[in-house]
């Protein structure tokens, strides 16, 4: 048997036997034989002598704590709300839900009264997750977290950071956010 070809095996397959093989993740042993517990690829390991299954497609499912780095695709004055694109550290896009919301009283350590001074459609905020079930509710109170790309409301085009403020140098104009201290910094964004 080689680990190089994958092969796609069903629960309840036999993966090996137990004088080649010591059960892995996804599989157990069974009369000698090493048998799979679930859908995925088998992967044989040179090195421990072991045989695992791998699940096909990991999901990726938005989690309370995670980091996630999404597009605000409204803008109320108690309420953002931000289409998730990514959950950080995972590479493979989101299954589920991916609509979530930052209510104003979230939105800063301070006292926030209009969100619409401090995010715009377009913009790429990368927030926390505070609570994923029922609704997905973020929180960017922290100065990590907030705006860490913005998009000019007149021009659409990226904004320059200055100081506390953000300025478009082709319509030399500023405008205000709630920035991340990450804001220019994400890879991607
Ligand atoms: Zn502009």
């Amino acid at each position: 048997m080689s680990g190089s070809k994958k092969r796609v095996v069903l629960p309840g397959e036999v993966v090996g036997t137990s004088e080649e093989f010591l059960p892995g993740e996804g599989t157990f042993e069974e009369d000698g034989k090493i048998i799979s517990s679930k859908l995925g690829i088998v992967k044989y390991n040179d090195k421990d002598m072991s045989v695992s299954t791998e699940p096909l497609n990991p999901i990726v499912t938005v989690q309370k704590g995670d980091i996630v780095i999404g597009v605000v695709t409204g803008v109320r004055e108690t309420m953002v709300i931000v289409d998730i694109k990514k959950v950080e550290g995972k590479d493979r896009g989101i299954t589920g839900e991916t609509l979530g919301t930052i209510h104003v009283s979230k939105a800063s350590q301070g006292y926030t009264k209009d969100l619409r001074k401090e995010f715009r459609i377009g913009d790429v905020v990368r927030a926390k997750v505070m609570q994923a079930k029922p609704s997905i509710q973020l929180t960017t109170a922290y100065p990590e977290y907030g705006v860490v790309k913005a998009l000019c409301t007149r021009c659409r085009g990226p904004m320059l950071r200055k100081g506390t403020m953000m300025y478009c140098p082709k319509c030399e104009r500023t405008e205000t956010r709630k920035i991340s201290s990450l804001y220019g910094k994400m890879k991607g964004f």
